[in-house]
């Protein structure tokens, strides 16, 4: 049976969603242009040279001395934190779609853990997101898949992109950021980079300390040390990366339907369970306010539960529910 999606505009999901109708989108093998005025041999240098480097760096994870399980399982965990923590609940489900409430000291600390992933400041981040799902796989969507794969996973960042300017995109969909002076200061000063200093120093120090109290001498300690900024900080923050550009490109190729949104979005497991719910994506375009991304009991959202974990220590209040779900 198909149900009638009575959507009066795009990216506007009413009631009548068609629950059982998950496969509904436009034809899969449907492929769109990059977004008008990119061309390909504009390099957008410092992304390029950024994401290399970071990708260089992490790799150094791979040489014998720089290995040991403690430094892989402190990167396991700061993954899971420092996304979750700054990428999904700050960044996306607070700053970009306000889908709950929390004080300002917090949004502010939830900020600065998101920056610790070096992925641009939050007026950049949300405004970027937010014209993804004004545009949602049409023109000019940012980074849709259907343009390439590698285009919606990495390549929009690596190229000029006219559309996206600080200037012209800031007025329209960052305007209620920018009004917190402590994300002006953000777009202003390298704070990007001093923060990015800062927590290669305290993992630095941390890693000394904890080898040094241990008993081990000042090499092993410099050299322990060393491991856990390759891990914690290098390899923790490409795998961050790749976590929040597969939530751009798999989750609008691979994955199933619950609501028969009329762009590609998909809900993908595998995405789901590593990047803490965000990969529940279709049901989050269907319903982009909701602090909830697994809308049925078995698409398990861990940052919808750390959100009313903050909730019942009294940090967070009017979280934002999916709509359509008793
Ligand atoms: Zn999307
Ligand atoms: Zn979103």
């Amino acid at each position: 049976m198909r149900s009638q999606v009575a959507a009066s505009s795009r990216n506007q999901i009413a009631t009548a969603i068609a629950l059982e109708n998950p496969s509904s989108s436009r034809a899969v093998d449907s492929r769109i242009a990059l977004p008008e005025g990119v061309q390909p041999y504009r390099i957008d240098w410092v992304n390029t040279l950024t994401i290399a480097t970071f990708h260089a760096l992490a790799l150094l994870a791979l040489m014998p001395m720089f290995f040991n399980w403690t430094a892989v399982i402190v990167a396991i965990v700061a993954a899971r934190l420092f996304g979750l923590i700054g990428i999904n609940i700050g960044y996306h489900r607070l700053l970009t779609h306000r889908g709950f409430k929390c004080p300002k000291w917090l949004e502010h600390c939830f900020v600065v853990v998101a920056i610790c992933c070096a992925e641009d400041t939050p007026a950049r981040w949300v405004a970027v997101h937010r014209r993804h799902h004004e545009k949602a796989d049409d023109q000019p969507d940012p980074h849709s898949p259907l343009a390439g794969f590698f285009w919606g996973h990495l390549g929009w960042l690596l190229v000029k992109n006219p559309d996206l300017s600080r200037l012209g995109i800031y007025g329209r969909y960052a305007k209620d950021i920018l009004r917190d002076p402590f994300y002006v200061a953000l777009e202003r000063n390298s704070w990007q980079l001093k923060i990015m200093l800062i927590q290669i120093n305290m993992f630095f120090f941390a890693g000394l300390a904890a080898e040094l109290l241990h008993g081990g001498s000042w090499s092993d300690a410099v050299q322990f040390a060393l491991s856990i900024v390759v891990w914690a900080v290098f390899v923790r923050i490409v795998f961050v990366w790749h976590q929040t550009w597969a939530v751009n490109s798999v989750t609008h190729m691979w994955g199933y339907r619950n609501y028969a949104t009329d762009e590609d979005s998909r809900n993908n497991w595998l995405i789901g369970l590593l990047a803490h719910g965000e990969g529940w994506h279709n049901n989050h375009h269907a319903d982009q306010r909701s602090a909830r991304h697994g809308h049925r009991w078995w698409e398990f959202d861990t940052t919808y539960l750390t959100i009313r974990l903050f909730e019942k220590l009294g940090l967070a209040s009017d979280i934002v529910t999916p709509r359509d779900l008793k």
